[in-house]
């Protein structure tokens, strides 16, 4: 069994800049494993469904495969053999995901790919319910969390680097419904695991964060 750390928290909390930091200085495998949701979300969307439309969903489980690869250390995720990596950071796949992730059959087909990997390498891995569902038993929980307000300006600032016109005030509804959904689906919602640990980043730098981390880590090691 490998050294487990489950990161948890709501959208743009900054989880993945987070575990990507803790497990470059620690040399644990990075999962990200909304990713995965998002890779089954292209599968859905090529297959022009609607993301309420949980029959469907359901059934269009049955010939989707999502799996993991590495490349220079870097988490690539394929969709039947197909690398979809860059395709899954768009705006309609994480909408889709949002809602797909619901559907209880979804997260269950995710869910041994998830732990498999845990049984095999030390990980840090990121996502909703990793604390609460898929690694009840990590080493070290962390509970990521920073305000609405926080988490919109810096989504706003970072599509404006990017020079993509966006307007704050839709990502704020946007984030605010997100949570919703994350936070009261019947299946594995988002919530605080009783044991993890509670960090709000909303006045921390992302070094405080990062060095915050790796203090639980190498108490526990
Ligand atoms: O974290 P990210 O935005 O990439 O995740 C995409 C979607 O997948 C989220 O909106 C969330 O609802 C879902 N997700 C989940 N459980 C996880 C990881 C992601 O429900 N462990």
């Amino acid at each position: 069994m490998g050294f487990n750390v489950a990161i948890d928290g709501p959208a743009g909390a900054g989880k993945s800049t987070i575990a990507k930091l803790v497990a470059k200085e620690t040399g644990f495998i990075y999962v990200d494993t909304g990713a995965m949701y998002r890779a089954l979300a292209v599968h859905f969307l090529n297959e022009g469904l609607d993301g309420n439309d949980v029959s469907a969903i359901e059934k269009a489980c049955e010939d989707a495969s999502v799996s993991i690869k590495y490349e220079n250390g870097v988490q690539k995720v394929l969709l039947n053999g197909k690398d979809v990596s860059t395709l899954i950071r768009e705006e309609k796949v994480g909408n889709m995901a949002s809602k797909s992730s619901c559907v209880p059959k979804v997260r269950e087909k995710l869910l041994e790919l998830q732990r498999n990997l845990a049984k095999e390498e030390d990980v840090i891995m990121d996502g909703r319910d990793i604390g609460t569902n898929s690694l009840p038993n990590a080493e070290v929980k962390i509970y990521l969390t920073a305000s609405v307000s926080t988490r919109a300006k810096r989504r706003f600032d970072e599509l404006t680097e990017k020079c993509i016109v966006c307007d704050y005030n839709e990502i704020y509804k946007d984030i605010e419904e997100r949570d919703y959904r994350d936070m009261n689906r019947e299946t594995a919602p988002l919530k605080q695991a009783a044991d993890a640990i509670l960090v709000d980043s909303s006045d921390m730098t992302i070094e405080e964060v990062v060095k915050e981390i790796i203090k639980h880590i190498n108490d526990e090691r």
